[in-house]
C-alpha cells in the first residue's frame, strides 16, 4: 500500500474505502442535516458512533478521484434525510457503519473520521456552530465558524480547479 493512503475501514472489515494524499480539509459539521443523518445511521442495529459527544460531525472530505471503495462497494446502502435530498450518507450495511457522506452535484467525498485509523490529521475548522445543541463546551482546537466560512468554499474550490488541470 502507498505510504501516502489512508484507509478507511467498516467495524466488521468488509468494507474498505482508501484515500489519496490529505484531503481538502479536515473538519466538524454542526448542520441540522448532519446532526440528523448521523443520528439516522446511529440509530441503526450494531451502528457504531459516527458523531462525537457533543454533536458534531467529523470528516476527512477528498476529491472525488483520490477517494474510493476498494472492497465490499455492494454493501453499501445510501441513506437520505427526505427523497428529494441531494445528500446520500453511505452506510455499510453489513455492520451499519457510517462510511462516507456524497452531496449530488459536488466533486468531494467527505469521509467520516471515525472509521479511519490513526494518526489522522488535526481539525481544521468547525463549521456551523449555530445549529449546534450540546452544552459541552465547544473544543477549542480549532477556529469556529457560525455557518460555512469562506475559506471551506475556497478549499473546495481550489480543488476543483486542481482536478480540472489534471493535476
Ligand atoms: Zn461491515
Amino acid at each position: 500500500m502507498h505510504k501516502d493512503v489512508r484507509v478507511s475501514q467498516c467495524s466488521c472489515g468488509r468494507v474498505r474505502c482508501e484515500a489519496v494524499g490529505e484531503p481538502i480539509v479536515s473538519a466538524v459539521c454542526y448542520c441540522s442535516d448532519c446532526q440528523a443523518g448521523g443520528h439516522q445511521i446511529e440509530a441503526l442495529e450494531g451502528a457504531t458512533p459516527v458523531l462525537d459527544p457533543d454533536g458534531g460531525t467529523p470528516y476527512l472530505t477528498y476529491r472525488d478521484d483520490r477517494f474510493a471503495c476498494v472492497e465490499g462497494a455492494e454493501l453499501l446502502v445510501g441513506y437520505k434525510l427526505g427523497e428529494k435530498a441531494p445528500t446520500q450518507r453511505f452506510v455499510a450495511s453489513c455492520c451499519n457503519s457510517g462510511m462516507f457522506i456524497k452531496y449530488g452535484p459536488g466533486w468531494w467525498v467527505s469521509a467520516y473520521r471515525t472509521r479511519f485509523a490513526e494518526p489522522l490529521p488535526p481539525i481544521e475548522m468547525r463549521n456551523k456552530v449555530a445549529r449546534r445543541l450540546s452544552s459541552l463546551p465547544l473544543p477549542a482546537d480549532a477556529p469556529a465558524f457560525q455557518s460555512f466560512p469562506g475559506r471551506l468554499f475556497w478549499r473546495l474550490f481550489k480543488a476543483r480547479g486542481a482536478m480540472l488541470i489534471g493535476k
